[in-house]
């Protein structure tokens, strides 16, 4: 048990979320020497109600949303390995990563500019390569593929539960089973209250997930969040879905758009709808649960795809993110220097968890981080948003 934190203490940094970049934002700090670091979650160590659950996230490198992101997924993988090392524990499956679509779909020319721009190891697969390489896969007449060695498929709760052993480890105190009400910032940092614990801390990270609404009303009119599905399907012959033959995937035609992650369990694939029109909400508290035709709708596609799938799926969770408009994610300092917010990663995040961990660190202790685009500012997104109201409520791709 953590020793208990006093009113009168004064932390250096309280980290309040320790789920995605919550865990990694508490590992980094835990080795910046001499720094009090406290972190503070609602539910448990590694608990299964974050946007992190759902046992395999996608790392893409050849990344279709562009040259922003370039700098922040090279600095990632090499936090991803370093944490696998300090951990001794596999975290990154390297096992590529494949995307199908037809030449003119915009997501695989958003692919191969990237690639292409940034000369990023890869390997191009006309309709007949791809059909031979990866029999798994219905490949429609003019399909083509593309192929990200640098890709690779994350185990995120395992992640997650490694992060949060090392910060331990190094000294960093939790308060498990506790959510936080407020967060008042004052003259000398903020004042962090949960039912039970008044918290002073310099400056505090909030990377709360959905629920940022809650504790940063600065972002309130820039997200929404989305009620997201995965789904585990069982195939004929499971020997040609494991790792060492099946590269995390992302399939779209038109407005479909599928992925997902080899079998990690023996028996079935994870094959994941990121369309079909989920529910949107304003704050988590409000949204609404998967429609009930959604198994159907889902089973219907599925076959199209991977004829030899059971079109049951096995397993089906709920899950739920936050997104901002234009899918950039939030990472900014407050004015008063004392909170740091990390918010709305818009179902593309978790790759990015140990660099946004990284950035906030930097935040918080320097004030300043040179990996952090001024795109991710509050100021950036308001300027945005001024020149292209949103309402929110459409629902958006991930992975
Ligand atoms: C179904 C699905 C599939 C996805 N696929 C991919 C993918 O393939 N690749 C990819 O890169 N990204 C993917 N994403 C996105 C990625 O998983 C998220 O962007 C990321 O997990 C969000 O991290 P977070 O730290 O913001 O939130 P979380 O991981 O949810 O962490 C927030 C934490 O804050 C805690 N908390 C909240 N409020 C309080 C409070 N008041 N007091 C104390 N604690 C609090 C929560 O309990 C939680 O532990 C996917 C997301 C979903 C849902």
């Amino acid at each position: 048990m953590s020793p208990a934190v006093t009113p009168e203490e004064l932390v250096d940094v309280a980290v309040i979320g320790a789920g995605s970049v919550g865990s990694m934002a508490l590992w980094h700090l835990s080795k910046v020497p001499g720094l009090s670091v406290l972190g503070i979650e609602q539910y448990g160590r590694a608990h299964g109600l974050g946007s992190f659950a759902g046992e395999s996230r996608l790392f893409r490198m050849a990344y279709k949303e562009g040259e922003l992101y370039l700098p922040l997924l090279t600095d990632a993988r090499r936090q991803w390995l370093e944490l696998e090392k300090e951990a001794d524990t596999q975290i990154m499956l390297q096992v590529g990563a494949l995307s199908i679509g037809t030449e003119t779909q915009p997501e695989m020319i958003a692919t191969r500019g990237t690639i292409d721009t940034f000369g990023l190891p890869h390997r191009y697969l006309d309709t007949e390569e791809l059909r031979k390489g990866f029999p798994q896969h219905d490949v429609h007449n003019g399909d083509v593929g593309i192929l990200d060695p640098c890709g690779a498929g994350l185990r995120p709760e395992v992640a997650v539960l490694s992060a949060l052993r090392l910060a331990e480890a190094n000294g960093v105190r939790m308060l498990y089973r506790s959510a936080v009400e407020t967060v008042e910032p004052g003259d000398n940092g903020v004042t962090i209250r949960t039912a039970r614990d008044v918290v002073r801390a310099r400056t505090a990270i909030v990377t709360t997930g959905s629920w940022a609404t809650d504790l940063l009303p600065g972002v309130r009119d820039l997200v929404h969040v989305q009620r997201l599905a995965l789904s585990w399907f069982m195939p004929t012959d499971i020997s040609r879905y494991l790792p060492d033959q099946f590269p995390v995937f992302m399939r779209d035609i038109g407005d479909v758009h599928f992925f997902g992650a080899p079998s990690l369990d023996g028996y079935s694939v994870k094959v994941s709808p990121g369309h079909l029109d989920l529910p949107t909400a304003p704050t988590l508290a409000e949204l609404p649960d998967l429609p009930n035709d959604f198994a159907p709708r889902l089973a219907a596609q599925v076959t199209d795809f991977f004829p030899d799938m059971n079109p049951e799926p096995v397993r089906l969770t709920a899950h739920h993110e936050m997104f901002t408009a234009d899918r950039v994610p939030i990472v900014d300092r407050d004015s008063t220097g004392s909170v740091v917010a990390v918010a709305g990663l818009s179902g593309h995040g978790f790759k990015l968890a140990p660099t946004f961990g990284r950035i906030a660190r930097d935040l918080a202790v320097d004030g300043t981080s040179e990996l952090c685009p001024r795109e991710f500012t509050l100021a950036a997104h308001q300027e945005r948003a001024a020149l292209r109201p949103w309402r929110g409520g459409q629902s958006q791709h991930i992975s």
